[in-house]
């Protein structure tokens, strides 16, 4: 079988490699570009470069190119560590879900300003007491003055402190119904009754935070999609966000890196780096199949455990070559400390084992 992409594919993806690379050169460190490499002034360039919206429909505005167009570009610019962050989210999933389930007049308002680049959203599904179990969500949506005031608090929010917008999961039918009963709705972060408090995680930085709404109103025109029937456009939004290249590239920069230090002349090293390259190029092809609408239904939690090992294992032979200098703080450090994240954002890898066993394998339930 030929894999190889066509040569206008190429092009685009050498392109996006020099753009990406003149931009990464001014971030502090190369990894974790999609989570950590915030500039919204890049975001403004890709807008301009056509590189967002890439697959959306012309009708709204985006391009209607091809998965594989998305792939080549955003494997360039993850590939080189390019400060992608601003506009990830929104890319990646939020218009995707507007374009599936929002309102002709939210499509119009919210996709223009993420093709360009100028605006940035976070995701406010975690809480305190429910993360990998989402159907326990307590923040509130309560029906008034014809619209809806939300009271609760969202965790761990990935860009919270910078964000315009938030998508947010809500419970508008009784407590206690699990997964029947939630809604979603674009929060505005500067609306009154929105405290941000960022949260600094182990290696030091603040990227998330923890989102207060206390009487927070918003207008009906905020519900995206059906009333109560959140659960099944909220796990339309998983697949997005576990099956793509960032779950297997965070930390390519870092692993090119060391694989140019790393002592090849012993034999344990190279069968290391052998491993690690098929996990590569294996993990390539699992997203493959997903962008290409090949993988069954679920398949983005097979694909999100196995890629995010990858980069674990990735992260585990950075700081062995890196040696003493991961002990000393530096960039070593930052992803040794940061590489437990990879298996717990999105869906921890043990909540999608059992989302393999159960959808996937047709097992019981545990
Ligand atoms: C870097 C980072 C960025 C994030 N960004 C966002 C964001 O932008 N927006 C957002 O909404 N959330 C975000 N999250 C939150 C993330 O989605 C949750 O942390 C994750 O889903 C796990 O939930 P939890 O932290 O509440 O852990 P818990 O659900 O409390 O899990 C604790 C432990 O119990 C295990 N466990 C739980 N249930 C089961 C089960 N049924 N079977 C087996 N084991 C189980 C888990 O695997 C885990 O080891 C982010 C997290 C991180 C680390």
């Amino acid at each position: 079988m030929d894999l190889s992409l066509p040569r206008e594919l190429v092009a685009l993806g050498e392109e996006a490699r020099r753009v990406g690379e003149a931009a990464a050169r001014k971030r502090p460190h190369l990894d974790d570009p999609w989570i950590a490499g915030f500039d919204r002034e890049f975001s403004e360039e890709l807008g301009r470069r056509g590189w967002l919206g890439m697959t959306w429909p012309a009708e709204v505005g985006g391009r209607g190119l091809s998965p594989l167009h998305r792939f080549v570009v955003t494997e360039a610019l993850l590939m080189v560590g390019a400060p992608i962050a601003a506009t990830w989210v929104a890319d990646r999933q939020i218009g995707p879900t507007l374009i599936a389930h929002g309102s002709p007049a939210q499509q119009r308002r919210y996709l223009p300003p993420m093709i360009a680049g100028t605006v940035t959203w976070c995701i406010g599904m975690s809480e305190p007491d429910a993360g990998s179990d989402l159907a326990s969500i307590r923040t509130r949506a309560i029906d008034a003055d014809g619209g809806f005031v939300i009271e609760g608090r969202k965790i761990w929010t990935s860009f919270a402190e910078h964000a315009d917008h938030c998508y947010l999961v809500a419970r508008t039918g009784e407590p206690g119904r699990g997964h029947a009963g939630l809604s979603e709705f674009i929060v505005d972060l500067d609306a009154p009754g929105v405290a941000v408090r960022p949260i600094v995680d182990a290696t030091g930085a603040a990227h998330f935070g923890e989102l207060e709404l206390d009487g927070v109103r918003v207008a009906r025109d905020r519900l995206v999609g059906r009333r109560d029937e959140s659960w099944r456009q909220l796990m339309g939004q998983l697949e997005r966000e576990r099956a793509g290249l960032d779950r297997l590239l965070s930390n390519r920069a870092l692993y090119e890196d060391a694989r140019a230090l790393a002592d090849r002349t012993d034999p344990r090293v190279r069968d290391e780096i052998a491993r690690l390259e098929t996990g590569y190029a294996l993990g390539r092809l699992l997203v493959l199949r997903e962008v290409l609408g090949q993988a069954p239904p679920s398949f983005s939690a097979a694909t999100k455990v196995f890629c995010t090992e990858h980069e674990q294992r990735v992260a585990s032979f950075a700081t062995r070559v890196f040696g003493a200098q991961a002990l000393l703080g530096g960039r070593a450090a930052r992803a040794a400390m940061y590489a437990s994240a990879y298996t717990i954002q999105g869906g921890t890898s043990a909540v999608l084992r059992n989302v393999i066993a159960e959808r996937l394998l047709g097992l019981p339930k545990g």
